[in-house]
């Protein structure tokens, strides 16, 4: 339990103008649909509506996918790197002035907490921008060749969890690259996309250079399938990535795919304990578990395990989790009611295969999407809450003896996106990162992001990467 209570702090949403309805924004204009049709957005922590956006058909897709061709083949390609460079500074730029409008617009549409969208994702996606406007007039020394040549037109298919950092990840480089995109957000987080079409109008940015059509799962194959479109970039499930791949196979398109990953968080016994933990909740409930990177498997060395799980419970006791506008939630509202069922399914099946669950006390709003923080102690590797990416706040805890029991569990997984080790020893630190088949490893931190530093998996999480230097390549015809 708390140890004292929190007055509420609640954010004002009154800095945020949300329309009624919102267009699609084609050719560096918002325009009505052609053949899509309007669904609603809904508030995820109270089940408000919030807006009716469309579901762009695919007349729309191709009215998009020309505009962007046209914009490449136009204005963006004339222009020197350094000319891109500037206009990825302004939209970095008016992303930093316009930070709490677009955290508080984020925490709405979404359902984290504030205290994320305002400290973690605004400032990130404002550094991507940065970061890229950098590379943008020196694309000759990134180890490309002297020359390297942008690809074209760009399809960009991004989640829900993080909508905006998602949205910078990949039009960031796509841009400094001299590429022009459309981009779709997820279904039931487009808000923060429209925004920035938006921040593009303010920019002054060539119409054309970025498009966003909102819609679903079929807006978004109609876009990755059409065949004005050189590059696809897609970060989402497994499954939809699987399918995604089958459709490009044969195709000139360059793909990249950043899917999903059920990342073991490994503790060693000479770990500072505190730390640890603090690593074990920022890996797993940040964000409500809706990361592609979460440590949702925690593997602890036998001999601390009983210590560590009492001082996680402990600190889980002191987690506040309600209104996503209060400064002091910690946990917010699960994005939807689907991903809802998928977490409460897949923690039931966690109950009936044998494992035990916990929760600390913690009273549920009545309207809205919400779950606990849960752990599952005496899971084993078979378990499917052991294999299976949950995308909620639900920790699995396995122990081992050795650390080659350790690597033994910790690979033992279709997935291979991120892994975290907490140890006292740097040898072992560098170690375990040789032996662990991951994209990134966390050693004494989790969750770290930065936007030089390349982020991708292997097997079934996806290839290529994106970020840093890196994440240049997959928009360069190299
Ligand atoms: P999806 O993979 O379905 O969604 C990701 C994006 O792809 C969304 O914009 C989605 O649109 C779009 N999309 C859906 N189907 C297609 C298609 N056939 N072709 C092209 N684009 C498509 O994830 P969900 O939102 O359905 O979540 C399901 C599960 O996926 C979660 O429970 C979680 O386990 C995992 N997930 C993993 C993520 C990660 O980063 N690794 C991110 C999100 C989810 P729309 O929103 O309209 O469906």
């Amino acid at each position: 339990m708390p140890t004292f209570d929190y007055a509420p702090a609640p954010e004002s949403r009154s800095i945020v103008d949300i329309q009624p309805s919102y267009g699609l924004f084609i050719g560096g204009e918002m325009v009505d649909p052609i053949d899509g049709t309007r669904f609603k957005s809904v508030n995820p922590a109270t089940e408000e509506v919030l807006s009716e956006v469309v579901a762009a058909g695919p007349q729309d897709v191709d009215r998009a996918v020309d505009a962007a061709r046209a914009a490449y083949a136009g204005a963006w390609s004339r222009l020197s790197g350094r000319d891109r460079g500037k206009y990825l500074y302004r939209l970095a730029r008016i992303v930093q002035e316009r930070s709490r409008e677009l955290a508080v617009l984020e925490s709405i549409d979404n359902g984290k907490p504030i205290r994320e969208s305002r400290d973690v994702d605004v400032p990130l996606v404002a550094a991507h921008f940065f970061y890229y406007a950098g590379w943008a007039d020196k694309l000759g020394y990134a180890g490309f060749g002297p020359d390297p040549r942008p690809l074209g037109v760009a399809a960009q298919v991004i989640p829900w969890n993080f909508p905006l950092l998602m949205l910078a990840w990949k039009i960031a480089p796509a841009l400094a690259c001299g590429n022009t995109v459309v981009l779709k957000p997820a279904e039931t987080t487009p808000l923060t996309a429209l925004a920035f079409a938006d921040i593009c109008q303010q920019a002054d940015l060539p119409p054309g250079v970025v498009n966003i059509i909102t819609g679903a799962g079929d807006t978004g194959r109609t876009l990755v399938e059409h065949p004005g479109v050189d590059k696809v970039a897609f970060t989402g499930s497994t499954e939809v990535g699987r399918q995604i791949a089958r459709s490009v196979a044969g195709t000139r398109k360059k793909v990249t795919l950043e899917l999903g990953g059920k990342a073991a968080n490994v503790v060693f016994d000479d770990a500072p304990l505190d730390q640890a933990i603090e690593g074990i909740v920022n890996g797993i409930f940040f964000n409500q578990g809706h990361v592609c990177c979460a440590g949702s498997r925690l593997l602890v060395q036998e001999s601390v395990a009983d210590e560590l799980l009492a001082g996680l419970k402990r600190r889980l006791g002191t987690l506040r989790l309600g209104d996503p506008l209060d400064k002091n939630t910690d946990i917010g509202a699960i994005n939807s009611a689907e991903q809802l069922d998928k977490i409460r399914m897949l923690s039931e099946v966690g109950e009936t295969e044998g494992a035990e669950r916990w929760s600390p006390p913690c009273e549920l709003p009545e309207r809205g999407f919400w779950f606990p923080p849960t752990v599952f102690t005496g899971v084993s590797q078979s378990h499917r809450i052991a294999r299976e990416e949950i995308f909620g706040p639900v920790l699995s805890v396995l122990t081992f003896r050795t650390p080659t029991e350790a690597i033994e569990k910790a690979n033992n997984t279709p997935y291979g996106l991120s892994a975290g080790v907490w140890t006292d020893k740097g040898s072992r630190i560098l170690w375990m990162a040789q032996q662990l088949r991951a994209g990134v490893v966390w050693a004494n931190t989790f969750n770290r992001f930065d936007p030089t530093s390349p982020f991708g998996g292997y097997k079934e999480s996806g290839y290529g990467r994106e970020g840093g230097r890196h994440g240049l390549g997959a928009y360069l015809d190299v």
